[in-house]
């Protein structure tokens, strides 16, 4: 179905719908959904910030530069986010550029990142990296890349800060390639670095960008040079022309052309270099997007794969978040619509639940803003209010009864157990706790032995932080989270019922079942996990499991 899914999307793409019921393949077509990934610091900011520019969304290109410097109270929804200067919420901001309608998904940048970031990479078609020309590859852009790999997520590649003494670029693309597994076919290639940085060679263009510090304005073109002009360059500064000569002779000589399919199937990565802060190679980015990153994909369920621009609306639940404003105290569903159209007002089937419910005053969010939405296509972002009716996963459909795969759970690779300081309100804190799992906050778990003490799993510290600050503001519960000694967890599985039985039975101490009643095996250390594993070879542990 991989094969298929990428021929329907190039299908979409370059077929010529015009009007009528051909208005659905026609939004699909001009709709691109993508995530920025990087290292906190790459550049991920600035040119979320640049971008908006190019897409005329100039207001929110000084509430993106706001959030971060916390100046602009309006943004930090929670008061842990007020504290640390820093986004907890993964936003959603929609532009156009070149007449395509383009959904941007923010992930929180700051290193204690959590299962959202994870979770906000399977509602995207694309990403675009961010790598800091002279740090290389940091530590979660792996992480991030890893997940992107789940799903074979095409990504363009920026390289930035080019306006600083930063690496060799030869070295840069080496490290990519040889850390992230991902092969790299230049598209530009920087001509100097530093105060000598001159522009870039458009490898596919045969045209040098010239880059002249702090000028390019959102929407001024970059000067071009080609044919003549180029030599002209060379006579300027011949050693930055010829090095920027050999070394794309080389790359190219190794085989690094651009090859769209290889793009659309996650295995290459166009690359450009730039300098995000002076907005230098912003434009060829969206360029990228818009020309080459697919339309919404069609996505796998369990029963079928569903097309974009099937008339019936689809959709699932990836993130949700509660009190955005402290003014509504409701939550919000983060919704990919996956299929059809969706309109204010519409009735919808809840899959898990079987229930009608009427969808309207879904609101798309720019920071903290929100605003109504009177129709989506396949690739945009619905936020749906509800009531903790809605979870991690869930599916709307207009009738159909089908699930989608891959919204991924990881592992926790951290564990606490919550001390509350009143005990009296023990069942508001089971309460609390079993919302904010279902939630997907955190990871709730239920020891076999001890099963009053459940344990809470995070990826990130931050998620314990939200949800310690959540069970105070929500539920009135005044709870400290102690780390438990587990390092990590591995769900486990095994065809055989009853060899599953005798490890259940043997490990009792060490088990306990998720919110879905899935096992899951604690490690208080590495090598703990792997004599588990040595010693049950029949059994299967695994590092992540699909929702549902
Ligand atoms: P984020 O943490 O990935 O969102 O990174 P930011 O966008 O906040 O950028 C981190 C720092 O790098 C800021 O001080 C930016 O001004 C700076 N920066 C971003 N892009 C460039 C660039 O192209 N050149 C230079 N010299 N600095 C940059």
């Amino acid at each position: 179905w991989y094969k298929n899914m990428i021929q329907t999307s190039e299908e979409i793409r370059t077929s010529d719908a015009t009007a009528g019921a051909e208005g659905i393949v026609r939004e699909v077509k001009r709709r691109r959904t993508f995530a920025i990934i990087s290292h906190p610091d790459a550049g991920k900011t600035t040119l979320t910030e640049k971008l908006l520019l190019f897409g005329g969304a100039i207001q929110m290109a000084g509430t993106v530069k706001a959030r971060k410097s916390g100046r602009h109270a309006t943004s930090d929804w929670l008061e842990i986010e007020k504290q640390r200067g820093i986004s907890v919420a993964s936003s959603v901001m929609q532009f156009t550029f070149d007449d395509c309608v383009i959904n941007l998904l923010d992930t929180p940048g700051h290193q204690d990142f959590s299962e959202d970031t994870y979770r906000v990479l399977t509602a995207v078609d694309a990403a675009v990296m961010v790598v800091d020309a002279a740090k290389g590859v940091e530590e979660q852009t792996i992480k991030l890349l890893e997940v992107c790999r789940l799903r074979n997520t095409p990504i363009i590649t920026f390289i930035n800060k080019m306006d600083r003494e930063v690496r060799e670029p030869l070295e840069v693309l080496d490290e990519i390639e040889s850390v992230l597994k991902i092969k790299c076919a230049p598209v530009t290639w920087p001509i100097g670095m530093g105060k000598r940085f001159q522009g870039v060679y458009h490898l596919l263009n045969d045209q040098v960008l010239r880059f002249v510090p702090g000028e390019a304005k959102a929407g001024q073109d970059v000067e071009t040079l080609q044919g003549g002009e180029i030599d002209q360059l060379a006579k300027q500064c011949p050693s930055e022309m010829q090095t920027m000569r050999d070394e794309t002779e080389l790359v190219m000589g190794a085989g690094a052309s651009f090859d769209l399919d290889e793009f659309l199937r996650g295995q290459q990565s166009p690359v450009f270099f730039g300098s995000g802060v002076n907005n230098f190679g912003v434009r060829e980015i969206l360029r990228a997007l818009v020309d080459w990153a697919p339309p919404p994909l069609p996505r796998a369920t369990d029963v079928r794969l569903v097309l974009p621009t099937e008339p019936a609306f689809t959709g699932f639940v990836f993130k949700i978040q509660a009190n955005m404003d402290p003014n509504h105290r409701d939550r919000i569903a983060f919704m990919r619509v996956c299929s059809g159209r969706y309109s204010s007002g519409m009735k919808v089937k809840h899959r898990r639940t079987g229930k009608d419910m009427k969808l309207a005053n879904a609101v798309t969010f720019m920071a903290n803003e929100r605003t109504r939405m009177d129709e989506a296509y396949a690739g945009d972002i619905i936020g749906v209010h509800n009531h903790g009716q809605l979870q991690i996963g869930d599916v709307l459909t207009e009738g159909e009864a089908l699930t989608f795969k891959g919204i991924p759970y990881f592992a926790p690779e951290l564990f606490s157990r919550a001390r509350l300081r009143d005990p009296m309100k023990a069942k508001q804190l089971q309460k609390g706790l079993r919302q904010l799992g279902e939630e997907g906050a955190v990871q709730v778990f239920e020891p076999l032995i001890d099963t009053s003490n459940p344990l809470i799993g995070a990826v990130g510290q931050l998620q314990f932080e939200v949800v310690e600050h959540r069970l105070k503001a929500e539920y009135g519960v005044d709870a400290v989270f102690e780390r438990a000694g587990i390092q990590t967890a591995r769900w486990v599985t095994c065809t055989d019922a009853s060899h599953l039985a005798e490890f259940v039975k043997a490990n009792q101490s060490r088990l306990a079942k998720d919110v879905d009643g899935n096992y899951a095996y604690l490690a208080d250390s590495g090598v703990n996990l792997r004599l588990a594993q040595e010693r049950w070879p029949k059994v299967q542990f695994f590092a992540t499991r699909e929702h549902g």
